[in-house]
């Protein structure tokens, strides 16, 4: 099936009489006809549910769903992409233990690895993705445990070199986990490249309606956890009974350990009817993404055509660095999501910001409608205007997330911010 079919047809699948839409299971747990196979459940060697902290019929039908659409063995959904990000590191990372990560990539992810993870004797080392092979090498140490990459980085908007990052890391005997929110599988499935975990905010484009935040984890089944560095995944687990993932669980290993292990005791587990909601903007993400993608091109084109405009950070603009990376990882384009930085500086940015009157002026990135945000005055609000060039953030820079309304519109509200500098 071609992904547009995917985001539709996989997941639930209605048999003779089944309702036909997602049916949301609010239930915090299910009945059997026999101790024994409650046992058996709890033994993990009978499949079925058992309580709505692990799994759910409703949040089950999504997982499948995307696991489908991004080439996994399986996936595990979280209360946010920050969840997701977690639990994709404490899998496989324990105190003393190391890991290496993209400079460019989110924000949130950027504390939670440099300050909070620390707190909890877990290590980060930070790279530029753009340095060559040798140079990334020297951040790994023999107790690195991952490395960490964003296929589209937010707000820089770079393009990851997925293919590289596995390289370094398959060397380093260690997996590559991506976080594939601003592509989503449609643009790019990371996993053609080499990685072998992704996670995503579906807060972002799969929701797509700024409804809901939560976030998911996805296996490739394709990493070795078997070659001595991850006893965590081949060795008995004392606080399953004796489990070992590995041996129970093959391919599907890591993703079993993360539900029945960390999601049974950190509990961060959506919702019904949050599962159900996400389906929804799951079903459209194939169309909407290509709206998306050919309006941010036009508007990309369009700022950096202004002499207001200093630079605009998206692919396929003249001369863009990541044109050639672009043409390789996401052939279909790069999303909605551009910042460009204007001429005067955090005055003119806010004068620019005040004037739109379609775009919304919110905290938030690739949603259905436009919005904008200026960092400097806002998430990056603490930091001196020297302090955010270091942080590759000038303080004109302007996050725009382009939506799906019709691109005249869109181009006039821009001209009307454009006007008022
Ligand atoms: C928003 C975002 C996150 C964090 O996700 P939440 O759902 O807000 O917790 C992680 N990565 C990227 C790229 C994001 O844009």
């Amino acid at each position: 099936m071609h992904i547009e079919t995917q985001c539709l047809h996989e997941g639930y699948k209605p048999k003779n009489g089944d309702p036909k839409a997602l049916p949301i299971y609010q239930s915090t747990t299910y009945t059997y006809d026999s101790t024994d196979h409650i046992g058996q459940l709890f033994d993990l060697t009978a499949d079925g549910h058992m309580y709505s902290r692990i799994s759910n019929p409703t949040v089950a039908a999504v997982e499948e769903k995307i696991a489908a659409l991004e080439g996994g063995v399986g996936a595990l959904c979280t209360t946010s992409g920050q969840a997701a990000t977690l639990i994709s590191v404490l899998n496989i990372c324990v105190a003393g233990d190391h890991l290496v990560a993209a400079s460019t990539i989110y924000g949130g992810t950027v504390n939670l690895f440099a300050v909070t993870l620390k707190k909890f004797g877990i290590e980060c080392t930070f790279v530029n993705a753009d340095d060559d092979e040798e140079t990334i090498q020297k951040a790994f140490r023999p107790n690195t445990k991952l490395l960490f990459g964003e296929t589209i980085a937010n707000p820089a908007i770079a393009v990851l070199d997925i293919e590289k990052f596995a390289r370094i890391a398959h060397s380093n005997g260690v997996p590559l986990i991506v976080d594939n929110t601003f592509a989503t599988p449609v643009l790019c499935r990371p996993f053609e490249w080499g990685a072998d975990i992704v996670i995503h905010s579906t807060t972002k484009y799969m929701d797509g309606h700024a409804v809901q935040v939560g976030g998911v984890v996805v296996d490739s089944g394709n990493f070795d956890w078997t070659n001595g560095k991850f006893p965590e995944l081949c060795e008995p687990d004392e606080s399953y009974h004796g489990v070992t993932y590995t041996k129970q669980f093959g391919r599907a290993a890591y993703i079993t350990k993360a539900r029945v292990q960390l999601m049974r005791d950190f509990g961060m587990y959506p919702p019904a009817t949050a599962a159900f909601i996400l389906n929804l903007g799951l079903e459209t993400l194939a169309v909407r993404m290509e709206r998306y993608c050919r309006n941010a091109e036009a508007v990309a084109d369009f700022l950096a055509a202004s002499d207001k405009v200093e630079f605009v950070n998206y692919p396929t603009v003249k001369g863009n660095p990541y044109a050639a990376l672009r043409e390789k990882y996401l052939p279909k384009g790069a999303s909605g999501v551009i910042s460009f930085s204007v001429k005067g500086g955090r005055d003119d940015a806010v004068r620019f910001m005040d004037s739109l009157s379609l775009a919304n002026n919110v905290v938030h990135v690739a949603d259905i409608c436009t919005c904008v945000l200026h960092p400097a005055s806002s998430t990056h609000r603490q930091l001196t205007d020297e302090q955010l060039v270091a942080a590759g953030i000038t303080p004109g820079l302007i996050r725009l997330s382009v939506g799906l309304e019709h691109i005249d519109d869109i181009l006039a509200d821009i001209q009307k911010g454009l006007d008022a500098i």
